[in-house]
């Protein structure tokens, strides 16, 4: 089990008061009857990849190469907070595409160094959060 602290949020009241800020720590903990991520070490390598079934790891890429931590931390925006690719994909027309530096566009294109998640991809936190506190808005802040 671990937990991961991800962004803060900022509660404004609807009518008066204070703002207060959260701190939202995620809990991560090892379920069978949860998503499931299978890892692969060694080679040969293969595409890691995250679907709605479950996910595959790889240590080496299809071209045998170790595997970046990059694209680690992208497929894990997928199974944990749900995130989209955000790259063209001729497969998927509808597909929402960013040029911001997110971990889940085209880092490869964009930048690694720069790339980033970004607020959007909690926004989803924010609203299961939000059904604890009625009468105030909540907005999604990076740290
Ligand atoms: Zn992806």
């Amino acid at each position: 089990m671990a937990t991961w602290t991800t962004s803060s949020r900022s509660c404004t009241p609807d009518k008066g008061g204070d703002a207060i800020t959260l701190s939202i720590d995620t809990l991560l903990w090892n379920d069978d009857s949860g998503y499931k991520i299978t890892v692969h070490g060694g080679k040969p390598g293969g595409d890691s990849a995250m679907t709605q079934a479950g996910g595959n790891l790889y240590e080496y890429d299809s071209s045998d190469a170790k595997e970046e931590a990059i694209t680690m931390a992208h497929e894990f925006g997928h199974a944990m907070l749900h995130a989209s690719d955000e790259y063209a994909n001729a497969a998927v027309p509808g597909r929402v595409l960013t040029n911001d530096h997110s971990i889940m566009a085209n880092y490869y294109a964009q930048g690694k160094g720069a790339a980033t998640f970004k607020v959007r991809h909690f926004q989803h936190l924010v609203a299961e959060v939000a059904k604890q506190y009625p009468g105030y808005k909540l907005k999604i802040e990076a740290m």
